[in-house]
């Protein structure tokens, strides 16, 4: 499928600072920042600096320094935040039937209680 990316949505305003953001982590090509309406003691938010949709978008156009970047970012996050060994769960949720609010790839990094079993 061949994905559109709107500039317009809130993650690309965070990326160029229009709205302000609780930087947890950059590197070059992601930021990691705290999400608005946390779900767990850790809720933050992973994002690949360039214009994808989604994982499937960043799989195909994302340069390997990217995607390379982009999957060090979500590790150095869990570290840094202290959950590497108690545990953490990442979500992306893509499109219609996966509820994206917003249309930026972004992995939700949860952790700081047990989560529950999504999965039987
Ligand atoms: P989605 O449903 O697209 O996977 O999740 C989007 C996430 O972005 C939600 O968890 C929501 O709380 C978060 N979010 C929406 N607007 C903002 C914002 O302006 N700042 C931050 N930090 N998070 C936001």
């Amino acid at each position: 499928m061949a994905y559109t990316y709107d500039d317009q949505n809130i993650f690309a305003k965070i990326l160029r600072k229009e709205i302000p953001n609780d930087t947890v982590l950059e590197t070059e090509h992601s930021l990691a920042f705290r999400d608005i309406r946390p779900q767990a003691p850790l809720h933050v938010l992973v994002i690949p600096k360039g214009p994808y949709v989604t994982f499937d978008h960043f799989a195909q156009e994302a340069s390997e320094a990217e995607i390379v970047d982009y999957v060090r970012a979500v590790g150095e996050v869990c570290r840094r935040e202290g959950v590497a060994e108690d545990g953490w769960r990442l979500i992306s949720n893509a499109g219609r039937d996966g509820v994206q609010e917003v249309p930026h790839l972004h992995v939700h990094v949860l952790a700081g209680r047990g989560l529950g079993r999504m999965l039987e």
